[in-house]
């Protein structure tokens, strides 16, 4: 089995983690609701992508019956 050499030093360890922090994901505001949405993804809140209802959710069924 191959051994180490020389022990990592914690100074050499956490420079090379250095880069391995996770980024927060991206987002934008949904074009109907404004809630925060993935973009390219249909929006969780009320169902809307590119401008149109493409799913039912309950925000979007409460609307239909109020009108
Ligand atoms: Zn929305």
């Amino acid at each position: 089995m191959a051994v180490p050499k020389k022990k990592t030093s914690t100074s050499r360890r956490d420079q090379r983690r250095a880069h391995d922090a996770l980024k927060s994901s991206n987002y934008g505001e949904c074009k109907n609701c404004g809630e925060l949405s993935r973009p390219h993804h249909v929006c969780a809140a009320c169902g809307h992508y590119d401008g149109k209802q493409v799913l039912r959710t309950r925000a979007s069924e409460d609307e239909t019956n109020a009108a």
